[in-house]
């Protein structure tokens, strides 16, 4: 690519409204432009890019055995329908109608479509295992768009479904995405981590997402560095972790739950819509009368909510499951747990799915916490009051840093992750819900097992870009770079000897299979190194007429701090 051809358009400035590094410098690279909240358009340089992106992915799904498809955009109401999640989705699902008054959504993901495809095209056990994948646009109504592409609302994701027999054969589906997203990011030259991730109410280990490291992650992720443990820190808020941090004496036992309290419930008692986005529910009760009876339960509850921020909380407090709620006001419940404000204390985590209330006898002779999977509680516990006050990442978490970790290798270390990509084992979820089946050896008709695995396309330069940049600009690992080496001649209008040079150097690269660009637009080199620093280019070159006296050009990878010279000679073979 010649730059006089192609469009180069950078900003000094980025718009006031980019918060974070990836978005300022996007937009000032030129790679992409705001149309409306979280939609952009990808300009040439940035398109570049998503296309290198794309092309990773799809080599890697190819090579795992996935087949490529592409599903519609525009998705009928009726299968969304059929699963219950025309309603389950709430104000993310962008619903629309057609001139008929039939409704229709965009799709967020495609769970729907795929599984409809499966129940018509997939009869038999011999047609499997099938996994179908496609590289789309998806729309997500996010309540929050920000950070550019990174949390946009029309965004590119790669999807993938595996269709199986049964679990065993679901779970080598399994085994094998995981394996090509780590082919995947490796390849990317991103910092990652896989980590394992909720499974909500389909349970089981097989949920992991692909963090790419930096702190402006939206994710908290907990590890340990002496062993492979690690976890969205939603998760390690479970069980083991919950355990670590009881009082001693404190015993998790299973006990039935006569009265749940339903998301429904929870939502209607904070007076928040339902499909608000609880990131933490604590619930406990200390509240048992002489006798020990239930009569007077009270449930104290912390509820916070927002797009992954800690910026609201509400306190309430339920006086009885079965008599209705009241709120207690924040600075009530804080003095109640002998907390500072800010500080809402480690007393036990639930998620709204799984609220229950406790109001078996026994169970109330003890202070009882809820944890964070069903039908658990802990007895004796003493939760928030001797505890030291944890870091700010840990303020509404039970994981602090130096924690133990759950697989007892060593301590836990708390980092931010941006969520790049998502495995998850579905089961029979979609294709019980469908009446997806297929005849088996045995001639009866068996639900799919199924799986799904994301990738999110356009949000990957934003990452790379949060892990790989200078106050110059970006510094684009090789794979994804928009041109992988560009190459700056100083006087191109006036130099034929520098044209020559620069042209026949150009053209050894391009036969070379490298991405070159040749920077003919008779800049100053002040502005073609800024220009390619912002942008991010890898690799420099750099030919005027003082170095080609002495036979030499100057070469200066994104990160070095100086230029090396080399030999005009043999420079195509020096830069390969
Ligand atoms: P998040 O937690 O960031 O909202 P998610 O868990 O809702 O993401 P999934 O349903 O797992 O997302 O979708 C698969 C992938 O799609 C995610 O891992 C992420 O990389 C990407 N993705 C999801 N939402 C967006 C978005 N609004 N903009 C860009 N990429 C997104
Ligand atoms: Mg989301
Ligand atoms: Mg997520
Ligand atoms: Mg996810």
């Amino acid at each position: 690519m010649r730059a006089s051809q192609f469009f180069v358009s950078t900003l000094k400035e980025a718009p006031s409204d980019a918060e974070i590094v990836s978005h300022k410098l996007m937009l000032r690279a030129g790679l992409i432009r705001k149309v409306a909240a979280g939609i952009y358009t990808y300009m040439p340089m940035g398109l570049r890019v998503i296309r290198k992106v794309e092309n990773i992915v799809r080599e890697e799904m190819d090579r795992a055995g996935a087949l490529e498809l592409t599903m519609p955009m525009v998705q009928p109401a009726e299968l969304w329908q059929e699963t219950g999640r025309w309603d389950k989705m709430g104000d993310e699902l962008l619903r629309f109608k057609d001139r008929h008054e039939r409704d229709f959504a965009l799709q967020p993901t495609s769970e729907e479509v795929i599984t409809d495809t499966a129940r018509q095209e997939l009869k038999s056990y011999r047609q499997l295992p099938k996994n179908f994948y496609q590289i789309q646009t998806k729309f997500r109504d996010e309540r929050r768009p920000r950070f550019g592409v990174m949390r946009g609302r029309e965004f590119t994701m790669k999807d993938a479904y595996s269709f199986d027999r049964d679990v065993d054969a679901a779970g080598r589906s399994y085994d094998a995405m995981y394996a090509a997203y780590c082919r995947i990011f490796d390849r990317m030259g991103l910092t990652y981590r896989a980590v394992a991730a909720d499974t909500g109410a389909i349970g089981g280990d097989r949920s992991h997402e692909f963090q790419v490291i930096a702190d402006t992650g939206e994710d908290a992720i907990v590890y340990c560095p002496q062993s492979d443990y690690a976890a969205n820190i939603e998760l390690a808020e479970a069980l083991p972790l919950l355990a670590s941090r009881a009082a001693p004496g404190a015993d998790l036992v299973k006990t039935p739950t006569p009265g749940k309290a339903t998301c429904a419930d929870v939502a209607a008692l904070l007076g928040v819509p339902l499909e608000t986005t609880v990131k933490s529910l604590v619930l406990a009760t200390d509240d048992v009368d002489e006798a020990g009876q239930p009569a007077g339960v009270t449930v104290w509850l912390l509820l916070v909510r927002g797009d992954h921020e800690l910026n609201e909380v509400k306190a309430g407090k339920l006086e009885g499951l079965k008599n209705g709620f009241r709120f207690a006001s924040e600075a009530e419940i804080l003095e109640h747990f002998g907390c500072k404000p800010g500080y809402l204390g480690p007393i036990g985590l639930l998620k709204p799915v799984k609220v229950v209330a406790d109001r078996t006898v026994a169970n109330m002779a003890d202070f009882i916490c809820g944890a964070n999977a069903e039908d658990f509680h802990y007895t004796g516990a003493n939760w928030g009051r001797d505890l030291p006050e944890p870091d700010l990442v840990a303020d509404i978490r039970n994981v602090v840093a130096g924690d133990p970790s759950p697989d007892g290798k060593g301590e836990l270390a708390i980092q931010r992750g941006i969520e790049v990509g998502h495995v998850f084992y579905l089961g029979t979820k979609y294709s019980k819900a469908m009446n997806a089946t297929f005849l088996d050896e045995d001639g009866r008709p068996k639900p799919f097992e199924m799986g799904c695995y994301g990738i999110g396309i356009t949000r990957i330069p934003g990452a790379a870009i949060e892990q790989n940049h200078d106050e110059r600009g970006i510094i684009w690992p090789d794979a994804i770079a928009p041109f992988q080496a560009v190459i700056c001649p100083v006087g191109w209008g006036r130099s034929e000897a520098v044209r020559d040079t620069a042209t026949a150097l150009y053209e050894a690269l391009r036969a070379a299979g490298i991405d070159a660009i040749l920077d003919d637009r008779d800049e100053r080199p002040g502005v073609m190194f800024a220009d390619w620093e912002l942008v991010g280019v890898p690799h420099r070159i750099t030919i005027g007429d003082r170095g080609l006296k002495e036979g030499q050009v100057e070469y200066q990878g994104r990160r070095d701090a100086e230029a090396t010279k080399l030999a005009v000679d043999g420079l195509a073979e020096a830069v390969l």
